[in-house]
């Protein structure tokens, strides 16, 4: 993949989460347009769009990271071990900061 398709990518999805973490935190603009989201709030919803909130937020800091690895011309390369990420892994996730080894040693640890 291409720096331009890459950062395009990240770009669009850093446009989403933004739209999405709008609508989660009750942005009434945002929730306006996103005609999906559910007005009605009982506690289960609430608990729910946190959970979202939490995952959004978290995934929109990896998206900003990676746009920054890019800026910086080291996306691409892993962050704990500096090899490549595999190319198919950064198609599919283009967010990653890890392969796929070290990002397993990761989640084992949590
Ligand atoms: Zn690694």
């Amino acid at each position: 993949m291409d720096v331009t398709t890459v950062r395009e990518r990240l770009e669009d999805m850093l446009a989403e989460l933004d739209r999405s973490i709008g609508v989660l935190q009750g942005d009434p603009v945002a929730v306006r347009e996103h005609s999906a989201a559910d007005a009605g709030s009982d506690l289960t919803d609430a608990d729910r769009a946190q959970a979202m909130l939490t995952v959004a937020t978290a995934q929109r800091r990896a998206v900003v990271e990676a746009i920054k690895r890019l800026e910086e011309g080291t996306y691409g390369q892993c962050v704990d071990c500096a090899r490549p990420v595999p190319e198919g892994r950064l198609e599919a996730r283009p967010e990653a900061a890890r392969c796929v080894q070290c990002q397993g040693k990761r989640e084992r640890r949590r």
